[in-house]
C-alpha cells in the first residue's frame, strides 16, 4: 500500500501479507506468517480475525513481536485471520496507517490488508470524496474498501470484482468478508501472492501468502501462485478460483528476484537464492577482477558473491558481521541517520582484508550511501584495492508499483554516468548486471515477461495516464 496524497510524504510501501483459513489457531499461526515477511515491512504488523463472522482486529507499531504481543494473539480465538506486516519511508508511518483496514458498509464488515501501488488511487480518491466518502488513512487501500462500500453487487464476490475493476497498477490482496477469505492478484502479477494448504486433524487448511517462506515456517505445503488476474475465494464450500480480468501481459517484478524477498523463497517459480546466486555468476563473467578475495554485503550480497567467486574462482570470504539488532538502514529517512546506520550495522573482521585487492559484491545500488560506506569501510581496514560488484543493473528509475525507492534525483546512476558513481563511493572499478545478463539469471527472455522498470524505465502500466500517485514521474 502507498502514500496517495501530495502531502502525506510520497510514502511508498512494500508489504506482507498473509492468511490462514479453518485453524483453531489461526490468529497465532497468522503472526508467524508474518514473522516470516518481516523483511517485507517492520513499520507496523496487524491482525484480522473472524469470529463466527464478526470481524476483530488487532495492530500495533513496529516489528511483528512487538506490533503483535503473542498474549494478546492468543486471546483472539478464532479459525480465520488475514495479517500484514508494512514497509513505509518518510510520513503516513501512524497507526491509522497500518493494515489491515476494517471498514463497517452497509453489507457488512470488510477487511483488507494490500501489498503493491493502486496507481490510480489518487484519481479513484477524488472521484469518491465527490460521491461523500470520507478518508481516515492517507494510503490507497481505503480506496478499496470504499470502491466495495459503494458497489452495487448482491454478493460479496460480485461488490469486490466490481471494486477490483476499477483499480490500476500493483496489488496483491487479502479480504475478509463475514466467513469468507479472498485472495486477489493483479492482471499483472507485479506482486507475488501463493497459495499453500496444512492438513491437521483430518481437514484442510488453507494458507495465502507474500512468500513460501512464510508457508515453510508454519508447516504448510506449496500448492501454487495465485495467477495474475485471479481471485481465489475460500469459504465453507472450499476454494474456487474465479477470474476478474484477463492478463494481456505480465510483469511481475523482478526487484523481488534481486533484493525484496527471502533467499529461501520460491518467488514467480524460481527459487529466490538460485537465482541471486546466478546473478553473481553472470556479474563474475561481465566483471571479472584481479582479486585477492570476493566479500558479500551481508545479507543480501551473500548468494551473488558466492556465485562470483565460483565463476571467476576468486576465494569467497565473509569479511563483515552484520549485527542483526538494527533494522535495514533504509529505514531511517534522514541522509544523516542513514549513513550512521550503514555503520551500526556492519564491521570488518580486518584480518580477512587487510592488504588484499577486495571485491566486494552488493545486491542493488540506489543513493550510493551503503557503498560508500562500505568502501571507505574496506579502505579504513587495510584493504589494497576495492572492486565493487552490483548483481543488479543500474537503478535508474523510481518504482510507482510498490517498491519503496527514492525518486528520481536521489537515484545515483540516474543522474551520473558509471564513471562519476564509481568516484562518488570511492571504489577502484565497479561493475554491473546487464540487462540481458539479469534475464538470463533470472530465467526469461524480454522485457513483456516482467516489470523491470527500475531498470529500464519502461513502465508496464502508464503511471501519467491513470492519474499518478507520487509528483515525480519521470
Ligand atoms: P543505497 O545506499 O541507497 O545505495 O542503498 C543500497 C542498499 O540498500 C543495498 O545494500 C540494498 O541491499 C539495499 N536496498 C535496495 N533497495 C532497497 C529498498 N527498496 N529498501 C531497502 N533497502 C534497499
Amino acid at each position: 500500500m502507498s502514500g496517495i496524497d501530495s502531502d502525506d510524504d510520497t510514502v511508498r510501501d512494500a508489504c506482507g501479507i498473509f492468511a490462514v483459513y479453518d485453524d483453531p489457531d489461526a490468529p497465532n499461526l497468522t503472526a508467524l506468517g508474518l514473522f516470516a515477511l518481516q523483511h517485507r515491512g517492520e513499520e507496523s504488523a496487524g491482525l484480522v480475525v473472524s469470529k463466527n463472522g464478526t470481524l476483530q482486529a488487532l495492530r500495533g507499531l513496529g516489528l511483528v513481536t512487538d506490533a503483535l504481543p503473542p498474549a494478546l494473539v492468543t486471546k483472539l480465538e478464532s479459525r480465520i485471520a488475514i495479517g500484514h506486516t508494512r514497509y513505509a519511508t518518510a510520513g503516513g508511518a501512524g497507526l491509522h496507517n497500518a493494515q489491515p483496514m476494517l471498514a463497517s458498509t452497509a453489507k457488512g464488515q470488510v477487511a483488507v490488508a494490500h501489498n503493491g501501488t493502486i496507481t490510480n488511487a489518487r484519481f479513484l480518491k477524488r472521484k469518491l470524496e465527490e460521491r461523500g466518502a470520507i478518508f481516515s488513512s492517507t494510503g490507497d487501500t481505503e480506496v478499496i474498501l470504499h470502491l466495495i462500500a459503494q458497489a452495487k453487487g448482491e454478493h460479496f464476490i460480485d461488490r469486490l470484482k466490481e471494486a477490483v475493476g476499477q483499480i490500476e497498477g500493483a496489488f496483491s490482496l487479502l479480504l475478509l468478508h463475514g466467513e469468507t477469505l479472498v485472495g486477489v492478484r493483479d492482471p499483472m502479477g507485479f506482486r507475488p501472492l501463493v497459495l499453500g494448504e496444512k492438513h491437521t486433524g483430518g481437514g484442510v487448511q488453507y494458507v495465502l501468502a507474500s512468500e513460501t517462506c512464510a508457508l515453510d515456517l508454519i508447516e504448510a505445503k506449496y500448492v501454487r501462485e495465485v495467477e495474475p488476474g485471479e481471485m481465489v475465494v475460500i469459504d465453507g464450500n472450499g476454494l474456487r478460483s474465479l477470474r476478474f480480468a484477463t492478463p494481456t501481459r505480465v510483469a511481475p517484478c523482478v526487484f523481488e528476484h534481486i533484493y525484496f524477498a527471502r533467499p529461501d523463497s520460491h518467488v514467480f517459480g524460481r527459487d529466490v537464492y538460485a537465482v541471486r546466486k546466478a546473478l553473481g555468476r553472470e556479474l563474475g563473467k561481465l566483471h571479472p577482477a584481479q582479486a585477492d578475495v570476493v566479500i558479500p554485503v551481508p545479507d543480501s550480497g551473500v548468494p551473488a558473491a558466492l556465485g562470483f567467486s565460483e565463476a571467476t574462482g576468486i576465494p569467497f570470504d565473509m569479511a563483515f558481521t552484520r549485527s542483526h539488532y538494527v533494522g535495514r538502514s533504509f529505514i531511517q529517512p534522514a541522509q544523516g541517520i542513514r549513513n550512521l546506520a550503514v555503520r551500526l550495522k556492519l564491521a570488518t573482521a580486518a584480518g580477512a582484508i587487510k592488504d588484499k585487492r577486495v571485491v566486494v559484491v552488493d545486491d542493488s545500488l540506489v543513493r550510493g550511501t551503503t557503498s560508500k560506506k562500505i568502501v571507505t569501510l574496506l579502505r579504513a581496514a587495510g584493504a589494497k584495492e576495492v572492486h565493487l560488484r552490483i548483481s543488479a543493473p543500474p537503478t535508474i528509475a523510481p518504482c510507482f508499483y510498490g517498491i519503496d525507492m527514492p525518486t528520481k534525483n536521489e537515484l545515483i546512476a540516474a543522474m551520473n554516468d558509471t564513471e562519476a558513481v564509481r568516484k562518488f563511493v570511492g571504489a577502484d572499478s565497479i561493475g554491473y548486471v546487464t540487462i540481458e545478463a539479469m534475464r538470463r539469471a533470472v530465467g526469461y527472455g524480454s522485457a513483456n515477461d516482467f516489470c523491470e522498470a527500475c531498470f529500464t524505465e519502461e513502465y508496464p502500466v502508464s503511471v501519467s495516464d491513470s492519474a499518478p500517485p507520487f509528483a515525480n514521474i519521470p
